[in-house]
């Protein structure tokens, strides 16, 4: 027997040597694996890939990375050793505007502002920050045991991953697909600039709602500040109280003065809400916005980018809004226009990074088309083409394609892909302009500017799945595309995984991921939601150094089912310790009481011999039916129990005495059971738990220099 089993097995004096190991086999790469692995009787290698959900490089591995991590191992170490040329693809996300929110609380704390640096230091800021952590984040990943193919690795601003980005606006805008347009924007005023839809978080708020005469009506709004900024007032045409007043001027008196505004009839006035007459005021609230286009108003801007009043609100010009409401409810009130005042609950959208209220504003953007783009996703979403798994996030999904608007695809911050595109000066008109060739407007002859917006970062991530595999002419993408699994968050249903659907059959025509598999959160072992702020932050490094990786993987999978929210406990990880160690004990039972034995000979086995030998054959059938399945919360739990309470509790104990025979025969033939099920035990818990199961093999009598990863299955 081995020296190595003499002592107990600790994690850490074996994990970092074994995945150097791994990483020097170069068996990561599915281009080095052994053929005698991969080829099947017909000589066609199978193939199998997974592109890993790129981690934000802008901190450290945090609890839910390290579920990924698992479940996407486990996956790829399967398939490897059952055959399959396996390549799972790591890359890291600049994360555009949640990196820039990370740095700009950096800056803060160091009393600086990113409005008070030129842009370009900022990005070069940005850029080293971010390369450093991307660096820790992969030691990260190592540590997890990800055995994906390092020399593959992406990151979303590698400039040839930059120009196809580029390339591909450019395409869309030719199609058709990409354009500008003047609409409200969500507006963050702490973090100047939009947001798209899914970036802002519907809160609820009880605000006042302020009933104002307003000529001859009465009006409902919560926004009474914005009254110098209506263009006129809105009622439902089958309204018999305001029927007469549609297509006429009416005047209404404001604290500034008084002014003429048009009555227009439009069915999407509620009669039930309010007084079911409306103020319009279409530069600052996305329906009356809607109500302008197609009534032909036009816009008044009265609040500016940073949430202040602008001249146009006389004397209130300079106020932020909130005391501007105050101020306006108090002159309308000494003026005797406020009727009532009531409570009034509704959803308010806030930035999901800082919880502003999200300002509508007013502002030239550049949209992606939705709406066909979609309808293709929910089509091949609709022909099975794509697994869920869990299957309800099917309708989850459908739903969001069946209700998409148009997606504002720039940000007004430098931390992301620049929008390649030029600005006329002197008329509205915008142009994609991939290799800075364009310096005169195509309009009007007048001078460009670049745009100096960037891309929404789904706009890059979105197309994650074609950029690692070198689309379109790269070898990968020719052999791996599509892929075969998208493991990634469920909150990520609706910014991520229908984006790279689109993606994919709009640039390649083929769907880019056939199962997408769904996890839940990690929360902490109460099952609260993990937060800094609450302070029960677990960190993924820790747990490995303290029960090692193996137990942390265990810890994460175990019970865990798809699609839902996890707790962590410490206890249950350092339960996974104990059985590392199990592991270690049984095995090296096994192996001092079988040590120098030949096991050539096939012995003559006993009906209880036949029977356990089934049992473990029956096992690994089970436990490949559930890995196939994406059940591996159940394929893990079993092989869990199967070897501690079956085998070793078991069979161990029923052949000790067997094991001090004087019938040599029967003996050996004890000897050869227990010595099987070790060796098929170690290959079923391999994908779960590599690192111990790894430094075992190599470890047993005639393994020399063998590895586990690439055994077959
Ligand atoms: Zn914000």
């Amino acid at each position: 027997m081995n020296e190595i089993f003499n002592k107990p097995y600790e994690a850490k004096e074996f994990e970092q040597d074994i995945y150097k190991r791994w990483e020097e086999s170069g068996f990561f790469n599915p281009d080095n694996l052994p053929e005698s692995l991969t080829r099947t009787s017909d000589l066609v290698s199978r193939t199998f890939c997974i592109i890993m959900p790129p981690p934000n490089a802008n901190g450290h591995l945090h609890a839910g990375h390290a579920l990924f991590i698992t479940v996407e191992d486990i996956m790829t170490r399967y398939k490897r050793m059952q055959g399959y040329k396996a390549l799972w693809v790591p890359g890291a996300d600049h994360a555009g505007f949640e990196t820039q929110v990370v740095y700009e609380k950096k800056l803060e704390k160091e009393g600086r502002s990113r409005f008070k640096m030129d842009p370009q230091e900022l990005f070069d800021e940005i850029m080293a920050f971010t390369l450093e952590n991307k660096k820790h984040m992969e030691e990260e990943v190592k540590r997890m045991g990800a055995s994906c193919d390092w020399s593959r690795e992406r990151f979303t601003l590698d400039p040839d991953i930059v120009k196809e980005v580029q390339k591909t606006f450019v395409k869309m805008h030719n199609d058709g697909l990409a354009y500008r347009g003047l609409r409200t924007v969500n507006w963050c005023t702490k973090h100047q600039t939009s947001l798209s839809d899914v970036e802002t978080e519907s809160v609820e708020k009880t605000d006042k709602l302020y009933y104002i005469k307003y000529g001859p009506f009465v009006v409902a709004t919560v926004r009474p500040e914005t009254i110098f900024g209506d263009v006129a007032i809105a009622v439902n045409p089958e309204d018999s109280r305001y029927k007469q007043y549609i297509g006429q001027e009416v005047e209404i008196e404001n604290p500034n003065g008084k002014l003429t505004v048009k009555v227009i009839g439009d069915e999407s006035v509620d009669i039930e809400f309010g007084t079911g007459a409306l103020k319009v005021t279409p530069a600052h609230d996305n329906n009356d916005f809607a109500l302008a286009q197609k009534h032909g108003l036009e816009h008044v801007i009265v609040i500016d980018q940073f949430g202040k009043l602008n001249e146009k609100a006389g004397k209130y010009a300079g106020m932020k809004i909130a005391e501007a409401r105050t101020k306006v409810v108090e002159d309308l009130q000494a003026m005797g226009l406020i009727e009532k005042i009531e409570d009034y609950t509704h959803a308010v959208p806030t930035c999901y990074k800082c919880g502003t209220t999200i300002e509508p504003r007013l502002l030239p953007q550049w949209f992606v088309k939705m709406a066909p783009l979609a309808e293709m996703a929910a089509k091949a979403v609709d022909e099975g083409k794509i697994e869920f798994i869990p299957d309800n996030y099917r309708k989850i999904f459908l739903y969001w394609m069946n209700n998409t608007i148009d997606w504002n695809i720039s940000r007004q911050i430098v931390w992301g892909i620049p929008i390649p595109a030029k600005l006329c000066n002197d008329c509205d008109a915008a142009f994609p302009d991939l290799y800075d060739e364009v310096h005169v407007c195509e309009e009007c002859g007048g001078a460009v500017r670049k745009d100096t917006d960037t891309f929404d970062t789904w706009f890059s991530s979105g197309q994650w799945p074609l950029l690692t595999l070198n689309y379109p002419d790269g070898k990968d993408f020719k052999q791996f595309y599509p892929t075969d699994v998208m493991e990634t968050g469920r909150d990520l249903i609706f910014k991520w995984v229908p984006r790279m659907v689109i993606f994919g059959l709009y640039l390649a025509k083929e769907i880019p991921f056939k199962t997408v598999y769904m996890h839940g959160l990690v929360n902490d072992a109460k099952g609260k939601k993990m937060s800094k702020s609450k302070g029960n932050v677990v960190n993924p490094i820790e747990l490995i150094d303290k029960f090692g990786t193996d137990a942390l993987r265990m810890g994460l999978v175990v019970g865990n089912t798809p699609g839902n929210d996890a707790a962590l406990a410490e206890n249950k990880i350092k339960g996974y310790r104990n059985f590392a160690n199990k592991i270690w004990q049984a095995t090296r039972f096994v192996l001092m009481n079988s040590d120098g034995v030949d096991f050539s000979q096939v012995p003559e086995l006993t009906g209880r011999d036949k029977e356990v030998l089934a049992e473990c054959a029956a096992m690994k059938g089970q436990i490949t039916k559930e890995l196939d399945d994406f059940m591996i919360h159940l394929a893990a739990e079993n092989i869990y129990h199967y070897f501690w309470h079956t085998f070793a509790d078991k069979i161990i104990e029923e052949n000790k005495d067997r094991l001090k025979s004087d019938n040599e025969a029967d003996k050996y033939a004890a000897q050869y059971v227990l010595n099987e099920i070790v060796r098929a035990s170690l290959k079923l818990l391999h994908p779960f738990m590599p690192f111990v199961t790894e430094t075992i093999y190599g470890n047993l009598p005639g393994n020399d220099g063998k590895m586990l990863m690439v055994e077959p299955w």
